[in-house]
């Protein structure tokens, strides 16, 4: 019998990067997958599946709105330890840092089983921020038995933890196998404003804000930046898919109210999102995803952020980081709109977080543990197969 690899994920970023992962499991001729979703987002993880053709196998519903971290991790502890014990699977996959990845890391490591940790390694070296995702990589780290990370900077990460050598492969970030499967389709806009913008030409400033510890002033000030950009570029289109959260709907979208140039429309599938991106001059987030897969499309980024766990793209020079204070967010913004060197500085593809073939390293590595199968080669930057 093949060894089943059940793979447990909540949230939208989870589901897009475990997708990839998902379906290179699905053909693999050594190992079985099962699927586990948390529902720790409901609506945005439903859409990602969708878009995947992921049908989960369970699904432990622990959504409530304004659930606290304590309430997700506990439902998550309680709710899959009986299909852990039901399933027994020969390993479990998590991925990245919510609550739900170190829940499931920790319910496995609880019933002895391996856990794969994908995009292993990430470190902002601030436990308060990204808060709570710097204190779950770090707790998940610890119970992993396979580390798959995403490049060579959080594979020296994990070693200066003492990870062993031997435990860790780089893989690349399957994000942009996500990426890649996704934005060629060139998906239609559900939203005709949308459509209608994409038709026009526009320059667009694609902006994207929900990060915790921006939420209250700092998330404020960002709506207020938006404003003030929206009027001092009237032919700019600032498009702002917001966040489900209604702790970043009531910081950001008062002040938006009434802007002609401005389009905030809900979160935008997958597919939508990928498009957008694609059409989009500038990118403004506070999002670790998009920080990752804009500068695979030569898009400058703007990082809404005082720090960042992705220094690769920032030392590429594709991301800046701005911090949330409204003056610099205009300024910043402002600067590549009018400065064509500026933007020309910024607005270079450089891909390195992945080839697209991070999925199928992650798998190979999965195989190597548990079958003894080849062991895949650290993915090195500018590497393709
Ligand atoms: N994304 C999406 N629709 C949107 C906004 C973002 O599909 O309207 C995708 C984006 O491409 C990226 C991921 O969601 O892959 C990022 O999610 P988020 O910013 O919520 O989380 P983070 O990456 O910061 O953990």
């Amino acid at each position: 019998m093949r060894p089943r690899i059940m793979t447990v994920y909540g949230t939208r970023p989870e589901a897009i990067k475990v997708a990839p992962v998902i379906k290179a499991l699905e053909a693999s001729e050594h190992l079985d997958s099962i699927t586990v979703v948390t529902g720790q987002h409901r609506e945005m993880l439903d859409q990602v599946n969708t878009i995947f053709g992921i049908t989960p196998d369970h699904d432990l519903d622990i959504f409530e709105h304004g659930a606290s971290l304590s309430t997700i991790v506990a439902r998550v502890l309680e709710r899959l330890d009986p299909v852990l014990v039901a399933e027994q699977p020969a390993a479990v996959v998590v991925q990245g840092d919510t609550s739900t990845s170190t829940a499931a890391a920790l319910a496995a490591f609880h019933r002895g089983i391996p856990v794969v940790h994908v995009e292993a390694g990430l470190r902002s070296g601030n436990i308060l921020s990204p808060f709570p995702e710097e204190a779950n990589r770090k707790i998940t780290s610890q119970l992993a038995a396979l580390h798959l990370a995403p490049t060579a900077t959080s594979r020296a990460n994990l070693e200066r933890e003492s990870v062993a050598d031997d435990d860790i492969v780089v893989t690349g970030n399957t994000v942009i196998d996500a990426l890649l499967m996704t934005v060629e389709k060139k998906a239609p806009f559900s939203d005709p404003a949308l459509e209608h913008l994409a038709d026009s030409g526009s320059r667009i400033l694609l902006v994207t804000t929900h990060r915790r510890e921006n939420w209250g002033g700092a998330m404020e000030g960002v709506g207020r930046a938006l404003a003030r950009l929206a009027s001092a570029l009237p032919s700019v289109q600032v498009v702002l898919p917001a966040h489900r959260n209604p702790v970043v709907r009531e910081a950001v979208l008062p002040h938006l109210e009434g802007l002609d140039n401005v389009t905030v429309t809900e979160p935008l599938a997958y597919g939508e999102f990928t498009r957008m991106l694609s059409l989009a001059t500038v990118v403004l987030t506070d999002s670790g995803g998009v920080q990752e897969e804009a500068p695979s499309l030569g898009k400058p980024v703007l990082v809404m952020r005082e720090n960042t766990e992705r220094p690769e793209a920032v030392g590429a020079g594709t991301v800046k980081l701005i911090g949330t204070d409204e003056d610099r967010i205009v300024d910043e913004v402002m600067a590549l709109f009018t400065d064509q060197g500026a933007y020309e500085a910024m607005a270079q593809a450089t891909n390195p977080y992945g080839d697209g073939s991070s999925a199928a390293r992650s798998v190979e590595a999965i195989h190597h543990v548990l079958n003894g199968g080849p062991r895949p080669a650290d993915w090195q930057v500018g590497a393709t197969r």
